[in-house]
């Protein structure tokens, strides 16, 4: 599974076209990504689970999708935001396409409903990277990872309820306790226009006190400039006429719905009449977790909202739909600040000693005796070319070794096996034939 690594980086050709020709950290990861390596790796392999598992309770099954598509999947859901106007990884490739690498997650999924047009409701959740060219970071990355989960088909809000409520509780599994989740309705196709006009009425009438980004979105995306955080803009923006106050007797009725049913689950919230959310496609119901523990600036842990508008815009069927997108790194970082989902400790059922003196490649006992503690079901390892006893003992404690089994000329004379507790140091001889489901039961008992 390992990346392939230059056998030997100054030998390795580097033309004048290359870009990277001649520079030093051509072979460091680039900027604004990281290498996850063992053991901080086994955290990640646990959040995953964690959200995997808590996805197919709630019904949603895995959808995987490219990690690139045409450019036009992302530009039509993100015209007026910094995630596809400036920060897209677009490129065009050998055949002349105009691609460019997933910067969110949803317009490839609901590019996927329309093409394969599944049975609604379609339940989906995901794992998948994300580039964005960010300026680096930390808590921003330009390759970043994000899970999530999408609902297409359905408008009723209980679905908007249950998509917060696997989100919300999916934290809360990790450990994860200060952080809080916003909630606003951005309205729909007959509510907003109305608003967006009061809206841009009033910024008009403040334009002189708003920041040079939210003079020139105002007429492009007013929604946005109720985002910017520069002190000036916050303070005209606090005195803006609020979407809330404008929503229509079917959006208001939805977002009262998905209150209540909040309240009925015991998920706490607070209405955010100014979360807008950094994309175009948005209707009524957005929601967004910030964690406490993180700096401001990038407390945001996920967020995603309801998009009834998108599969047709995109030119597929009616297909009201919601979702969410969780960030792994910041949810990892919050993690840390709040002590919790610890990396996991190195640990195997049993290390395979050899102590025939077999050499490289082991004695044939050892690689058979491994091999059957492996098919049994037990995490079980060796050490490699012919190293002393002390050596491999060293090994099996880096490993996290529960069992020591060794393998002696003694033991196998008389058909056994020395086990040796890694914990308690006693050691056991064990009948060579019984010793697998000795192990078997050994771990049963400990509950490991
Ligand atoms: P967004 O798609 O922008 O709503 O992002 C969803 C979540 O992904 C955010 O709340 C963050 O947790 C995470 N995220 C977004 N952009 C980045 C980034 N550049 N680096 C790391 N995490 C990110």
């Amino acid at each position: 599974m390992g990346g392939h690594v230059p056998a030997s980086p100054r030998c390795a050709p580097v033309t004048a076209a290359d870009p990277a020709a001649g520079r030093e950290d051509a072979y460091r990861a680039p900027v604004g990504t990281h290498d996850v390596l063992p053991p901080e790796s086994g955290r990640w392999a646990e959040l995953v689970s964690q959200f995997a598992r808590r996805a197919a309770r709630f019904g949603y099954g895995l959808v995987l999708t490219p990690a690139f598509e045409h450019v036009e999947v992302f530009q039509r859901v993100g015209e007026g935001t910094d995630v596809v106007r400036k920060e897209m990884y677009e490129f065009e490739d050998k055949g002349g396409r105009r691609l460019a690498l997933r910067p969110e997650g949803t317009a490839p999924v609901v590019r996927a409903y329309i093409q394969h047009r599944p049975t609604p409701p379609w339940k989906v959740w995901y794992l998948a990277p994300h580039f964005r060219h960010e300026k680096a970071q930390r808590g921003r990355y330009r390759q970043h990872h994000q899970l999530g989960a999408e609902v297409l088909g359905v408008d009723d809000p209980a679905v908007d309820v249950e998509v917060i409520d696997l989100a919300q509780g999916f934290l809360t599994s990790l450990g994860l306790s200060r952080f809080s989740l916003a909630l606003n309705s951005l309205g729909d196709s007959v509510c907003r226009p109305g608003y967006l006009d009061a809206l841009r009425d009033y910024l008009r009438a403040h334009a002189d006190q708003l920041c040079a980004d939210s003079q020139a979105r105002l007429e492009t995306n007013p929604l946005r400039v109720l985002d910017c955080k520069q002190p000036q803009c916050v303070a005209v923006i606090e005195r803006a006429p609020q979407l809330l106050e404008h929503l229509c007797e079917p959006c208001e009725a939805h977002f009262e719905a998905v209150q209540a049913g909040l309240k009925t689950l015991g998920v706490p919230f607070e209405i955010d009449p100014r979360l807008v959310r950094g994309l175009d496609y948005y209707t009524r119901t957005t929601f967004e977790f910030a964690s406490e523990a993180l700096e401001s600036a990038q407390n945001a842990l996920g967020g995603g909202g309801r998009y009834d508008r998108l599969a047709e815009e995109m030119g597929g069927p009616p297909a009201p739909g919601i979702g969410f997108g969780i960030g792994i790194e910041r949810v990892l970082i919050a993690c840390d600040s709040e002590g919790v989902l610890p990396t996991p400790l190195p640990r195997l059922d049993a290390f395979v000693v050899d102590a025939l003196g077999g050499g490289p490649g082991g004695d044939p006992e050892v690689v058979a005796l491994l091999h059957e503690l492996r098919e049994a079901g037990l995490s079980a390892d060796r050490a490699y070319g012919g190293r002393s006893l002390k050596a491999q003992t060293r090994a099996a404690d880096r490993a996290g070794a529960r069992y020591l089994v060794i393998v002696g000329r003694e033991e196998m004379g008389r058909g056994a096996v020395a086990v040796r507790d890694m914990e308690s140091g006693e050691q056991v001889e064990v009948g060579r034939s019984r010793v697998v489901s000795w192990l078997c039961e050994h771990r049963e008992r400990l509950g490991t």
